[in-house]
């Protein structure tokens, strides 16, 4: 028979639209057989014990990235996170830092999606539309590979020091978006497509911690992106400054 172990789960509650709410920590002890994620509890916590409880949760399986949030101190998918990981039986829940909470661990996206909106996250081509898929070599694939495995889970944003201080800093995964299409073989955006990044509220305000690869659950690097950003902007100016002066000559 499998043995369950009791936990304390400590839940910041919250909510933004009742005026009389202040932050707190909700307790609730849960028994917990080996295996059970920290989603799992918190579904049994809303289904069993108090249905006001605000989560997001989807596809339990780490794709679709919405149960991101603090699990004791580290930002992390609660799908994918073990409850007896950790050597303590007090799990501690909070939202995600660097963005306003809704309620409980519901925060508000929004400044997220502005910001991967503005780097325009998409294949930009110019060339007529071909008959037939473009097709990539393994070389030019491996080139996108880590970027590619990106779920926009936030965590990277959350753990961010940068925009702790700068809410209008472009962020680690619209920084890695960006440099995922630059590297990409079919992609036709021109150069100056940088330029959108290329000031203090862009690549240049990152403090290469390194804060948001720790952070990250799909071993995407953000700063390695923000660093190949940097380097095409340089270049790209060189080459400006070289043709101008050529044109010149
Ligand atoms: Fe999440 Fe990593 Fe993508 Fe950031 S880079 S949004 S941490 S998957």
């Amino acid at each position: 028979m499998i043995k369950a172990s009791a936990y304390t789960f400590k839940i910041l509650r919250y909510d933004a639209q009742d005026p009389e709410s202040t932050p707190r920590f909700a307790s609730y002890r849960i028994n917990v057989i080996p295996g059970l994620t920290v989603l799992a509890v918190l579904n049994r916590i809303r289904d069993e014990i108090d249905g006001t409880l605000a989560f997001r949760s989807s596809c339990r399986s780490a794709v679709c990235g919405s149960c991101a949030m603090v699990i004791n101190g580290k930002l992390d998918l609660a799908c994918r996170t073990q409850v007896s990981a950790f050597n303590t039986d007090t799990i501690i829940l909070e939202p995600l830092p660097n963005f306003e909470v809704i309620r409980d661990l519901v925060v508000d996206m929004t400044p997220f999606w502005r910001m991967y909106d503005k780097i325009q996250p998409y294949l930009i081509r110019h060339s007529p539309v071909p008959e037939k898929e473009i097709l990539q070599s393994e070389a030019e694939r491996l080139r996108i590979d880590q970027y590619v495995n990106c779920i926009l889970c936030a965590c990277c944003y959350g753990a961010c020091p940068v925009l702790a201080r700068e809410p209008d800093y472009i962020g680690p995964a619209a920084a890695a978006k960006l440099e995922r299409f630059v590297l990409d073989s079919r992609d036709e955006r021109p150069a100056g497509a940088l330029e959108i990044l290329n000031d203090e509220k862009g690549v240049w305000a990152c403090d290469t911690l390194f804060r948001c690869i720790d952070a990250c659950p799909k071993e995407v690097r953000p700063t390695d992106a923000i660093v190949g950003l940097r380097k095409a902007i340089v270049k790209n100016r060189f080459q400006k400054m070289l043709g101008k002066a050529k044109d010149e000559a």
